[in-house]
């Protein structure tokens, strides 16, 4: 085995037009991947995304790399599965599907309207699911290898109150990561997750553009400041590569916040 193994792979990024999501469908692009990029409705943020994907990758050498954008929301059956068959058929196949598409809802426990406790479970945990199993249905039709990694976070471990609809839809992906991960091992499929600590997003407005804020958030996390996007991509990357090809039903902890 030699390198990472990216060149030339297919990857889809669900809610790739911002944030963390954005970065690794940069990264992918860089590495030489074709890359999927998901948006439910920044339709000019994903378009401005593919422009540096396409401008790194060619720095990068892989001016071939294709770049393609696909609205659809992630709480939505159809659209996942239009979304995958889209990639598949575009790209000639998947390779490598990163659920990325989170969001997250303040609440006392006590009190949170059940459509909003829905919601933020159909996007993050079923919706995450809906898109492994289309992405597993196609890899075993085609008996080809393939990667799953979930964009997880360290509340999938830390209860986080207020946030409970969040902490159970991470902690459910924790169980979809391992099971999936035990389940199809033997077809050549891993599927692993990261667990992102305070990343400095757009998720995070509430605190990333407050000084004190942002003091107070960082005073809890062991290494003194917010994570970036780029060291969440970069543990993604690793993850997809062939590097990590012994790796699966993992769950890659990126410092507690
Ligand atoms: P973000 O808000 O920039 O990214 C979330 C993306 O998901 C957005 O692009 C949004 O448009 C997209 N999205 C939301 N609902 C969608 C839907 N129904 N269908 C398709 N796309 C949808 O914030 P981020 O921090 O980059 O979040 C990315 C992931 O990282 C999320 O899953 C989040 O839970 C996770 N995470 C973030 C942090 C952090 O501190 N930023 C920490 C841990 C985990």
């Amino acid at each position: 085995m030699h390198g990472k193994g990216l060149v030339g792979k297919s990857a889809l990024v669900t809610g790739a037009s911002s944030g963390i999501g954005q970065a690794i469908a940069i990264r992918l692009a860089q590495e030489g991947c074709n890359v999927a990029i998901n948006y439910r409705k920044d339709g000019d943020e994903a378009g401005q995304t593919r422009a540096v994907a396409l401008q790194k990758a060619a720095e990068s050498g892989h001016s071939d790399v294709q770049v393609r954008l696909i609205q659809g929301d992630a709480a939505n059956e159809n659209d996942i599965i239009r979304v995958v068959n889209d990639v598949t058929g575009t790209f000639g196949g998947l390779d490598i599907l990163v659920n990325n598409a989170g969001i997250q809802s303040e609440h006392p426990s006590h009190d949170i309207p059940a459509d909003q406790f829905d919601r933020v479970i159909a996007v993050n945990l079923r919706g995450a699911y809906l898109y492994s199993r289309e992405t597993i249905k196609h890899l075993l039709e085609k008996a080809r290898p393939g990667v799953i990694i979930n964009v997880s976070s360290v509340h999938e471990m830390i209860p986080r109150p207020l946030y409970l609809s969040y902490s159970i839809s991470k902690a459910g992906m924790g169980s979809l990561t391992k099971t999936l991960a035990l389940e199809y091992a033997n077809r050549g499929i891993r599927v692993n997750a990261i667990a992102p600590g305070a990343t400095v997003t757009p998720i995070n407005e509430a605190w990333t553009g407050d000084q004190a804020k942002k003091v107070l958030v960082e005073s809890y996390i062991p290494m003194g400041r917010a994570g970036t996007v780029n060291e969440m991509a970069a543990a993604v990357v690793f993850l997809a590569s062939d590097e990590a090809a012994y790796i699966t039903a993992k769950l890659c902890s990126l410092m507690v916040g």
